[in-house]
């Protein structure tokens, strides 16, 4: 790949990021540094205890606890989020969580610039990226802006030692999807590249030891690693088929976002596959297979991923529906987007077929 010829940013904001088990634990740090004193936390309901464990290390520190984030960023959720960060008269926000959760915390910096902290416990890589999904009325729109990039990044491998296995491998596969699509991407560079196969490098390396027994650091550790490799690759470059095969699906028939990407990469890398073969070749070499495709698809199932769209209650006659609205303003994608190759790819996924390559 000409490495200046076409020229290259990669465009990285001034994060601070630390890796380390148990560091949610010198949080105190970290509000230090930015003379921060006044924290609203930010969680789900189902992960209010790990909420409540960060507002007892912080003592007078922590001003409150928000624990309603929300999948895909409803705007009234936000507004609710907003109304207690006034009444606490919070000066920034911890969101400790997956990507819901970090999404709530971009949608308050959106509005106020207060600064962010993130811990995250899933790898969807939000954390890393300056991108903010919000829905309104049911329509989600997205939108760019260093003003939603976090300040600090804490990868704490104990907090995401608690994510059930099945996410555990859904996220993973959803982060190693930002990579596979990184490595065919329009704007890919050198750099993009290489944190993209080390990224994939790192899910294959310590999923598997997740999976046989999840509360295992070391593997939750690489992972995490790979998590920020492929969230950083998310931030640096467009996406194609694939995200746009999974926001379709998502939002109109309303289905789990990592399951999704878990059930679209294999089938639609086989789309792409004859017209990026550099690209994807040290995929399929790293997952010894003899495609990017098959080894993703080998690799999901062996790690217990669901493979069929039809598992997550998607019925046959939605496909058409599906491959129509994907294929119109389709991302840029190394593969021309044809409606018919797309049904063709969509029936393999609802199927759960091993995919084979499509020339
Ligand atoms: P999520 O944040 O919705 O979490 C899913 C569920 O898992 C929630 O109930 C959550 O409380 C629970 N959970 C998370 N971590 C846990 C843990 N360690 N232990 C126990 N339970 C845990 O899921 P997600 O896949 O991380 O995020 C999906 C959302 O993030 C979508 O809205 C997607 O659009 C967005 N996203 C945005 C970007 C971006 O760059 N803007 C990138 C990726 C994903």
């Amino acid at each position: 790949m000409p490495v200046f010829h076409a020229g290259f940013d990669p465009a990285s904001p001034p994060t601070r990021v630390r890796f380390e088990c148990g560091a949610r634990h010198g949080l105190a740090r970290e509000l230090d540094a930015l003379a921060l004193a006044r924290a609203l936390v930010l969680t789900t309901p189902q992960q209010r205890g790990q909420g409540e464990e960060i507002i007892g290390n912080r003592g007078d520190r922590a001003v409150g606890l928000f624990t309603n984030a929300t999948m895909h960023t409803p705007v009234e959720v936000t507004q609710a989020a907003l109304a207690e960060a006034s009444r606490t008269g919070a000066d920034c926000v911890i969101a400790i969580g997956g990507g819901s959760t970090i999404g709530l915390g971009k949608a308050i910096a959106l509005r106020t610039d207060l600064p962010q902290i993130v811990l995250p416990t899933t790898y969807a890589g939000s954390e890393a990226t300056p991108v903010l999904g919000q829905t309104e009325n049911g329509v989600k729109t997205t939108l760019k802006s260093e003003k939603v990039q976090p300040e600090v990044i804490i990868y704490d491998a104990e907090l995401v030692a608690t994510l059930p296995v099945t996410m555990t491998v859904t996220s993973g596969l959803n982060a190693m999807a930002h990579a596979v699509e990184g490595l065919y991407s329009q704007d890919a560079s050198r750099l993009s590249s290489a944190l993209a196969m080390d990224g994939i490098r790192a899910f294959v390396a310590g999923l598997p030891g997740v999976v046989a027994e999840p509360g295992d650091l070391a593997s939750r550790e690489d992972t995490l690693f790979g998590a920020w490799l492929c969230g950083t690759v998310l931030a640096q470059v467009g996406m194609a088929l694939h995200h746009k095969l999974c926001h379709t699906l998502g939002g109109t028939l309303n289905l789990p976002h990592a399951e999704t990407h878990a059930i679209i990469l294999p089938h639609a890398t086989a789309y792409n596959e004859p017209c990026a073969p550099a690209a994807l070749k040290p995929v399929a070499e790293l997952l010894g297979s003899d495609s990017a495709a098959g080894g993703l698809y080998d690799f999901a199932e062996r790690m217990g991923a669901p493979t069929a769209l039809k598992s997550l209650g998607v019925a046959e006659e939605d496909l058409d529906r599906i491959a129509d609205l994907a294929s119109r303003s389709p991302y840029p994608n190394p593969r021309p987007i044809e409606r018919d190759g797309i049904r063709h790819l969509l029936q393999g996924a609802w199927e759960g077929r091993r995919p084979v390559e499509e020339a």
